[in-house]
């Protein structure tokens, strides 16, 4: 559904406003990103505005994910957040299945509402996260985003099989 929109995309070397903190340890010769099982392209509409990002797996295959920039900077170790911007922050020690993971919190506020995610989910997760750091995946912030992202990348996807995430 997305391929449309991403004909008249041109891609980006690492996002818009942070080209010059990209460097050669976060991409490959080609500019992606290096994540743990695969990488990742951003995208951006020519007139600005829109953006898109890409997973594409070791064998390949395209993981679409309309709306969104992903950057591997500002994360501690193995974290992840979702900004209602669509910006995602993942730390390149993770994977397709964080990726999901974190869309679903994007997907979430796309149906939720801003200001629901802004000042409900995000410091909510954020304190959950702070002082419960080895449950967080079962807080209800958590369990809505992996709803979201199963009925959006359906039955077969890493975060629909994931042990981790629960659901
Ligand atoms: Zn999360």
């Amino acid at each position: 559904m997305a391929s449309i929109i991403f004909r008249f995309q041109v891609p980006i070397r690492g996002g818009p406003d942070m080209r010059p903190a990209y460097s050669g340890a976060y991409t490959n010769a080609a500019g992606q990103l290096l994540y743990r099982d695969g990488v990742v392209e951003n995208w951006a509409s020519q007139s600005g505005g829109r953006m898109d990002a890409t997973f594409i797996d070791r064998k390949g295959n395209r993981i679409e994910l309309p709306g969104v920039n992903i950057s591997p900077l500002w994360t501690q170790h193995n974290a992840g957040f979702t900004m209602a911007t669509g910006n995602i922050y993942l730390d390149p020690a993770n994977g397709l299945v964080d990726v999901e993971h974190e869309y679903g919190h994007y997907l979430d506020q796309q149906a939720n509402g801003t200001l629901y995610y802004i000042f409900k989910v995000m410091p909510l997760s954020f304190i959950n996260a702070t002082f419960h750091g080895d449950t967080h995946q079962f807080y209800w912030t958590e369990i809505a985003a992996d709803r979201q992202a199963i009925q959006f990348f359906e039955p077969n996807s890493a975060i629909a099989k994931s042990s981790y995430y629960p659901h």
